[in-house]
């Protein structure tokens, strides 16, 4: 068992992540992890299945961390907010998406080998961020887990208030179109 590499996709711009994940793909199009994201990606239902075979989520005092041999996910708890929760999806991915996504570096390391660990790294990042940012999953997630909630964002007001605003059903007005959209923006 060993702490995620941290260097890390969590602060990058989700842009930069999306564009080191095309090109590693474009660079290595056969990569099983490819089907597996396109034919089993990780949904609600996914986290269902996780429950049901016994991943545990705690917290505990240095780094986060999935490990497949106990089935559990230990969460830093120093870490708050968006933060937590981006860390948290990112180890879901881990235990979804098994040892394809492993970004495990090991000690006798290959150029190549610390390449893949730190691709697999920002991938996970990668589902994990847009995972995160849909208030649905990040509700069913957290909850299902027995995490505490936390508000930081839209995404997470969304899924978590007792009375969200729908904003979807608010009337603009023209003069306040821009301020609107950018209440929208959900942080990836
Ligand atoms: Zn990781």
């Amino acid at each position: 068992m060993k702490n995620c590499m941290q260097w890390d996709g969590i602060m990058d711009s989700f842009e930069y992540l999306k564009e080191i994940v095309n090109r590693h793909k474009a660079a290595f199009p056969n990569r099983k992890v490819w089907s597996q994201i396109n034919e089993n990606p990780l949904k609600t239902e996914s986290i269902d299945r996780l429950v049901k075979k016994g991943l545990k989520v705690i917290m505990h005092n240095f780094g986060s961390v999935y490990s497949g041999k106990s089935n559990l996910i230990k969460i830093e708890n120093r870490v708050k907010g968006y933060r937590r929760d981006a860390e948290f999806f990112h180890e879901l991915c881990h235990a979804w998406y098994g040892k394809e996504l492993d970004d495990y570096c090991y000690n006798e390391q290959s150029p190549f080998r610390i390449y893949l660990s730190m691709c697999n790294n920002i991938i996970a990042y990668w589902i994990a961020r847009q995972l995160r940012a849909d208030p649905g999953m990040l509700r069913h997630a957290v909850l299902s887990f027995g995490l505490e909630p936390q508000i930081y964002d839209m995404a997470s007001y969304l899924a978590f208030s007792e009375n969200p605003a729908d904003l979807n059903r608010q009337e603009t007005f023209p003069f306040a179109e821009e301020h609107y959209q950018t209440l929208r923006i959900t942080k990836m």
